[in-house]
Formats: structure tokens, sequence, C-alpha cells
């Protein structure tokens, strides 16, 4: 048996990626060894500010102390326990996650595209339970936005509108159309009697940092309401304190009937969580829907610091704050540049899109000790952690300016 601890040198890792792991994924050749804070360390020590958190997980940074200690403790307890016992963290979860968002129930699944899954599901099952018997429309299609990104199984690819993503994995869901972003007219003709669920992310992540406009949200959520659909938020990358509230749609005075959230909820364990209003909690019988690892105590625990950590450091204002401090930075950027066409987003989910290809600029930055990334071509997406530091912000401006030069 080799030794699994040992020392690789970074061609020994590439090679060995090259020639076990399915080509899903073409990585950027950076040998992350570990970080602190908002900065990550290479494996030759090389360090880097992270602008992009492990795309919007580690919200607290690297090694955060309350984090690791939580999980230390809790993993000398125990790790796993079953969904057909009791452990004491799911509920506090449960409960923690109902007081934030205004809504009653939840469930807990590992990925973001597992919570959307059991949205999907939940909207199905819950449109027949409540379809008089004398109705014949089948009420199960789902309204979803262009542009949007829900996660890679079948359900959540159905309602994500890509069609790079789709097109090889064919057929996929039936009954699933979309409508034009913030276009109240198109989503007014795509909705109607036999909808059974309307899906949003309120600021569309992987398409570029794309904010819904409030008239766009509130029209959804009367749509909904006349034709007795669900409104399912995804606030995978935009929830939990991301743009300096709990929720993005806080922001707006609605409320929808499902809520998703996973990327930073259990400082970087897997953990999802499916959150919805108390009318929609008979459509999940006990049986109907399910999963083996979700919320299990170790990621419900070290879920319930990050929560606590959010609310005892103030971190709601700080990342209102910081990122204030940086889009307002940004703007003064983009107005010494021609290469700034549009700033999108607020708090610390901001998109910049570029009047050229974002590649070579992210290629550019990271050379310079800055981890950002390019999402359609010429949109530059930041996601820092909260820890990040003014100066940290201050170096990341002054970068970003030399290299557009
Ligand atoms: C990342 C993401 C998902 C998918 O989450 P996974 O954990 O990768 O399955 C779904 N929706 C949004 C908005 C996301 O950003």
């Amino acid at each position: 048996m080799p030794e699994i601890n040992q020392q690789l040198s970074v061609q020994e890792i590439a090679a060995l990626e090259e020639r076990y792991l399915f080509k899903t994924y073409s990585r950027t050749p950076l040998y992350i060894a570990n970080g602190s804070g908002a900065v990550v360390y290479d494996i030759n020590g090389k360090s880097y500010i992270d602008m992009l958190a492990g795309i919007a997980v580690n919200a607290l940074g690297y090694n955060h102390p309350r984090i690791v200690r939580v999980l230390r403790e809790q993993a000398g307890q125990c790790i796993h326990v079953s969904n057909l016992f009791y452990h004491p963290w799911q509920g506090l979860l449960a409960r923690r996650l109902a007081e934030l968002s205004g809504l009653s129930r939840v469930f807990f699944a590992n990925s973001g595209a597992e919570a959307v899954e059991a949205a999907l599901k939940l909207a199905r099952a819950w449109a027949k339970l409540n379809l008089p018997e004398d109705r014949v429309v089948r009420k199960s299609r789902v309204v979803a936005i262009e542009g949007s990104f829900h996660g890679r199984t079948y359900g959540a690819l159905s309602a994500t509108s890509t069609e790079k993503y789709r097109r090889p994995f064919a057929p996929l869901l039936e009954g699933f159309s979309f409508a034009r972003a913030n276009d109240i007219r198109d989503l007014e003709e795509k909705v109607n009697e036999e909808t059974c669920a309307v899906i949003i992310e309120p600021i569309q992540g992987e398409s570029g940092v794309r904010p819904m406009s409030g008239e766009f949200l509130g029209a959804a959520r009367r749509l909904c309401d006349r034709y007795n659909a669900l409104l399912i938020f995804d606030e995978i990358q935009c929830g939990l304190g991301r743009t300096g509230r709990y929720f993005s749609f806080q922001k707006y005075h609605l409320l929808p009937d499902l809520v998703t959230i996973a990327k930073p909820l259990a400082g970087g364990l897997p953990l999802s969580a499916l959150i919805g209003a108390e009318k929609v909690a008979a459509a999940f019988s006990p049986g109907l829907h399910g999963t083996t690892f979700g919320g299990g105590p170790l990621a419900c625990r070290v879920a319930l610091e990050f929560l606590s950590v959010l609310e005892e450091e103030n971190m709601l204002e700080k990342v209102a704050e910081k990122g204030n401090y940086l889009l307002s930075g940004l703007r003064e950027l983009a107005q010494g540049s021609k290469l700034i066409k549009e700033i999108r987003g607020e708090g610390l989910i901001i998109g910049v899109e570029l009047e050229c290809e974002g590649k070579p600029i992210v290629a550019a930055l990271l050379e310079a000790g800055f981890i950002t990334n390019c999402v359609h071509e010429t949109t530059i997406r930041l996601l820092p952690p909260y820890v990040i530091e003014r100066r940290q912000i201050d170096a990341f401006l002054d970068a970003f300016k030399k290299v557009l030069k």
C-alpha cells in the first residue's frame, strides 16, 4: 500500500487525476494546501486572496476557529445518525432556519441540486393533493427563468436554461418552460392553471450575477397566488448573508412558499435545505421523500455554529459595508476603464461584465495572487468570504486596475 499521506508533487497530483478521474472539470493549475481567513496558500506556500470563497461556500473563509472547534468536538461524538432516529441538531437547525426565513418547515439534503429536487417534487405532490377531483388539468408544469442555474440532477437540470448543460442529457423532464428574466409580461404568458411551481433565483449566480427586480418577484408572487402554484426561490448562491440579509428576498415585502439554500450553510461540509411554508407541509408525508446523509449531526451542528457566527459577529452588517466598499471601488475603476461594461450585484455577490473576454483577466489576477472566476465568457464573478478585510479589498482593486491596464 502506498502511503496516502505522502507529499505529492504538483505533477503527481495532476497525473493521478488525468488518469483516474472523469474529465468533468478543466482545472486551473492551482494546488491549494491550506488557508486562513480570506487567504489560501498553494503547496509552494504562495498566498492568494480568495475572491470566490470556493464558489460561495467558504463564507467564513478558511480555518475559522469556531467552525474548526465545533467540527472537532462533534466528530468525537458522532458524525452520522440515520434519519431512522433522532439527534439534537437537526431540529435546532430547522427551528433557526424557520425563524430566519419566516417560513415553517425544513427538509435537509446534501447538495444544492438535491434541495431543488426536493422543492420540485414537493410542488408536484402538493398540486396533486390540492387538485379538485373534477379538474382535468394536469397541474405539473414548472416555469423557470432564462439564464437560470439550479443544478445538475435531472429535475434541477430541467429547470436550468443553459443549452450546453442540457442537450447531451436529453430527454429531460416534461413540463418545464422558461420566462425571460425581469419580463413580467412573458411571465404572465407562461404561468397558468397547469403551473404547479415558479422557480426563481432572486439573483442569478452562474449566469453572471443578474438580479431580478422587486416588481418581477412581486409579479411572480401574485401569479402563483392567482393560479395556486408554489413560488420557489433558489437562494443557494445568494442566500445566507451574501447580500447583507439572511435571504436576498428579504429586501422585498414578500415571502416565497419554498426556499432552497446550500453552499455556505455548513461551513464547507455538504448540507442543503428546503425551507417551506406551513401550507405545503402535508405534501411530504412519511416515506415520500428522504436521503441517507441529509441532516446528519456533524453538518447540522456546524451549520448552527455558522449561523451563530453570522449573528454574534454582526456579519450581515459587515457584508453590506464591505460590499458597498467593493462596489464603489469597482465603479470608480469603471470610470477610468473602457473595459468594464456593467457592474451588478449587492453585498458580496458581484458580477463585473467586461467588454472583452474574461479568461485572460482571471488568469492575470491569479498570477497577481487573486482568485476570481469568469462566467458566461465576459463576466468576472466575485463572491469573497464575509470575513475579507478592507485592506484585502484594496489590494484586489489595485491589482484589478493594473490588470485592466
Ligand atoms: C450551486 C447552485 C446550485 C447547485 O448546487 P450543487 O450543490 O452544486 O448541487 C443550485 N442553484 C444555485 C443558484 C446554485 O448557485
